[in-house]
């Protein structure tokens, strides 16, 4: 440098003067100065250029002594905190910015995207349980700061961080299937008629251990979870499963003076079948989420799934759906062993075909209590009748009288009564007459014909008129042609289902063709 100042001078043709030299001297010196921090500047932008990405994580917790627990890519990480990040910041679920040492440098406040997942089931220490829609990948995550005062239920759906660990925002409420808890009408023993076996075999494995707990535990004896009723339609089987739901909270309410109010969920086993690959586990899963809330609330939760052989009949017994089906009854096997005895949940199940259930479900632990729901006899429709035709309604007869000729009238082994013609493998020829195949719905159905008759002639008369035994005559005749219960077509199989025969031994079953009438006079 001073080589080039002397040269400068010399080329000037003067003696260089001191102070002149000391001035240049200076200001180059300065220059030289401006010079190496320009390059140190560069220096560093190339540096930050090169230098690889930070991360970011997703706080999960602070910790003590300015440190925090961080997940990265499905890792979890203790990092340290960079004391310029204010504590206030660091909330569980925020994405943080960690250095190349893992610590944290700075906070970004929530995501703004992720997964979004539905609660299958919200633990008791505020954690969730969360499934996809399929409900086949469970887990459990926590909630961010932002949700820690939601109450969140089962159904809703919520968005995840992108590690997946913690659920950050609601997005909106998913439908669960269309049912909800019900109180169940109060339904005493007493008004089903003339199933004394099935009430004493309910009461036998459902009440007692929950009466008697302490008993059964020390005699060693296990304890069911539910129960399946099995019979054809109409004869009670739903009133059944409702009557011990009502009268399990009054006989425990009556022992313990303890208030446990019933819950009763019902469904149909074809409203759970899905097409969508795992909605149906969803369903059943979400329906033992919803029981063991209730029963954690202190409520007795009923799950009553009625036409249960659709879900649960074995692989044998379905025929379309089969993928959907064989996956079903694991999963509700493992839902069933997942429930503790008396925990205030009892399943029951329902069904025609009873012989189509998959054994594995019925297995010591699970369902072990087969209860059979029989079509009303003479004695039983008596009951039912008298249950129906109660004393305070008008009737044109003493009420025994009446009761006595419709029970007649309806079990007469007449040709006038006869419905079903049956032709057996061996070649023998039979008739189920009406009375073999009544049901308590068709007799409750009789007695409400009946009184719409009696009514259209008080209005007619205008006048009160009460029930005559034509009226329930011609309700029997009208009610065996018209009632639901029975199958529309003449197909074999669908009328098999409503019998006890043997499908090997019947060749063919159907509606026996009167002379289009089959009508009582009262006089009968
Ligand atoms: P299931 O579930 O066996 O198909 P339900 O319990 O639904 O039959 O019965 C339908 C209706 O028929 C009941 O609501 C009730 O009115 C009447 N019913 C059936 N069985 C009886 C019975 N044993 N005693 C009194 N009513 C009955």
């Amino acid at each position: 440098m001073l080589d080039r100042i002397r040269l400068e001078l010399a080329t000037q043709g003067a003696a260089p003067s001191m102070p002149l030299l000391r001035n240049r001297i200076v200001e180059m010196e300065e220059l030289q100065d401006q010079a190496r921090t320009a390059l140190e500047k560069l220096n560093d932008a190339v540096d930050k250029l090169r230098a690889p990405a930070l991360r970011l994580g997703t706080l999960l917790q602070t910790l003590p002594n300015g440190r925090a627990l961080v997940c990265v890519n499905g890792t979890e990480y203790v990092s340290n905190l960079d004391p310029n990040v204010p504590e206030a910041s660091l909330e569980t679920g925020t994405r943080v910015l960690l250095n190349e040492a893992f610590a944290i440098t700075d906070v970004f406040g929530f995501e703004k995207n992720g997964p979004v997942v539905r609660i299958t089931e919200v633990l008791a220490d505020g954690r969730l349980r969360v499934g996809n829609e399929t409900g086949i990948s469970d887990a459990i995550v926590v909630r961010s700061s932002l949700l820690l005062k939601d109450k969140l239920k089962p159904g809703l759906d919520l968005r995840l961080d992108s590690q997946q660990r913690v659920a950050v925002e609601i997005i909106g409420s998913s439908k669960r299937l269309d049912r909800t808890f019900t109180r169940v009408e109060p339904i005493p023993w007493n008004a089903i008629g003339g199933q004394q076996e099935a009430v004493q075999g309910i009461r036998d494995s459902i009440e007692l251990p929950f009466l008697h707990a302490a008993l059964f535990r020390r005699f060693h004896h296990p304890v069911p979870k539910g129960f399946l009723l099995y019979g054809p339609p109409g004869c009670g089987k739903t009133l059944l499963g409702k009557a011990t739901a009502h009268n399990l909270r009054l006989q425990i309410l009556q022992e313990t003076g303890e208030d446990r109010p019933e819950y009763f969920l019902s469904v149909k086993g074809p409203e759970i079948l899905n097409m969508w690959l795992g909605e149906s586990e969803r369903q059943v899963r979400d329906l033992f989420v919803q029981c063991r809330e209730k029963a954690a609330e202190g409520h007795l939760a009923f799950l009553f799934i009625d036409e249960a052989e659709s879900i649960l009949g074995t692989r044998h017994a379905m025929r379309a759906g089969t993928s959907i089906l064989s996956t079903l009854v694991p999963m509700f096997c493992s839902e069933m062993d997942g429930l503790e005895p008396l925990q205030n949940v009892v399943v029951i199940l329902a069904s025609n075909r009873a012989d189509l259930i998959d054994p594995a479900i019925l297995r010591p632990g699970r369902i072990d209590r087969k209860i059979r729901v029989r079509r009303p006899d003479k004695g039983a429709a008596r009951e039912i009748y008298g249950i129906y035709l109660v004393d305070d309604l008008p009737l044109a007869e003493p009420r025994e009288k009446l009761i006595e000729a419709i029970v007649e009238a309806h079990y007469a082994p007449a040709e006038d009564n006869r419905f079903l013609d049956i032709t057996f493998r061996s070649g023998r020829h039979d008739y189920l007459h009406r009375g073999d195949l009544a049901s308590g719905a068709i007799i409750a159905a009789i007695v409400e014909r009946a009184k719409e008759s009696a009514i259209k002639r008080s209005i007619s008369l205008r006048a009160e008129a009460p029930i005559t035994r034509q009226d329930l005559l011609d309700a029997l005749v009208k009610e065996y042609r018209e009632n639901e219960l029975f199958p529309p077509s003449d197909i074999t199989e669908d009328w098999l289902k409503l019998t006890d025969f043997d499908p090997s031994n019947v060749v063919r079953l159907s509606p026996y063709r009167t002379s289009e009438h089959g009508a009582f006079s009262a006089a009968v």
